[in-house]
């Protein structure tokens, strides 16, 4: 276990004064790993959020090149970066911003050939794609390797979010056995600052998970209207046929 350092405790002051975080949780925070896949307009937020709150390592896989019509919701890309490399641009704005973060980056997505090698290397799983087949792809390594997944997707102006702990919660799989008729792999519409409300709440959920703190969205999805501000949570349950975590 890696100590805090008195910069730490000064950086982290803010948090660790949080009523019942503590050192204990900092401390677990500097140890731990997060994967989060894509870091476009809901991993781009939850991928910062977690190296600013103190996680010790975050992996991060985006492929393909930044392009204008990404630039509404990329908090991590700037108007020179057009025509670059998307990963490149996230990786050099962590190495400026919180450079005692280690970021471990690759040009890739996420999908069922390399989910499995991704998933075993951190301690949880930030699912922030566009595409259901490289989540179906997370989601089956996550249950493969008992690993808890933060499930947040948009749509618009609205938002959905849900923690995923293999054996105890539903998966993926059980909450949406095949992939929408209505869904397109990309150019959904979505508006930069509810992707970033999203990335924030899933972040949130990250540490929770990480250090134990605070009560995790487990087997409850959490549901927004930005339109109307009308936030709702229900209960989520397990599919006993379910072809991924059944068999748990
Ligand atoms: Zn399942």
């Amino acid at each position: 276990m890696i100590e805090l350092t008195d910069r730490d405790r000064e950086m982290f002051k803010r948090q660790i004064d949080i009523p019942g975080f503590g050192e204990e949780a900092q401390r677990k925070l500097k140890n731990s790993s997060a994967l989060i896949t894509r870091v476009g307009g809901l991993g781009g937020p939850v991928s910062l959020l977690l190296a600013m709150a103190g996680v010790g390592k975050i992996v991060i896989l985006h492929s393909g090149r930044l392009t204008w019509s990404n630039l509404n919701r990329q908090i991590l890309m700037r108007h020179d970066h057009v025509g670059k490399p998307r990963i490149e641009c996230a990786t050099e704005l962590f190495e400026r911003l919180h450079p005692e973060c280690k970021v471990v980056a690759a040009a890739e997505d996420a999908n069922e050939e390399n989910a499995k090698e991704w998933v075993s290397q951190v301690d949880v799983v930030c699912d922030c794609p566009p595409s259901f087949e490289e989540r179906y792809a997370l989601n089956k390594a996550c249950v493969e390797l008992r690993k808890p997944m933060i499930e947040a997707a948009m749509y618009g102006m609205e938002g959905t979010l849900t923690t995923i702990v293999p054996g105890e919660t539903p998966c993926l799989a059980c909450l949406v056995p095949e992939k929408p008729p209505w869904w397109e792999t990309y150019g959904f519409p979505v508006l930069g600052a509810v992707s970033a409300a999203l990335g924030c709440l899933a972040a949130v959920e990250a540490i929770k998970v990480l250090t134990g703190f605070g009560e995790m969205l487990k087997g409850k999805m959490l549901s927004y209207d930005a339109n109307a501000m009308d936030f709702y949570k229900f209960p989520v349950e397990r599919r006993a046929d379910c072809p991924v975590c059944g068999s748990l």
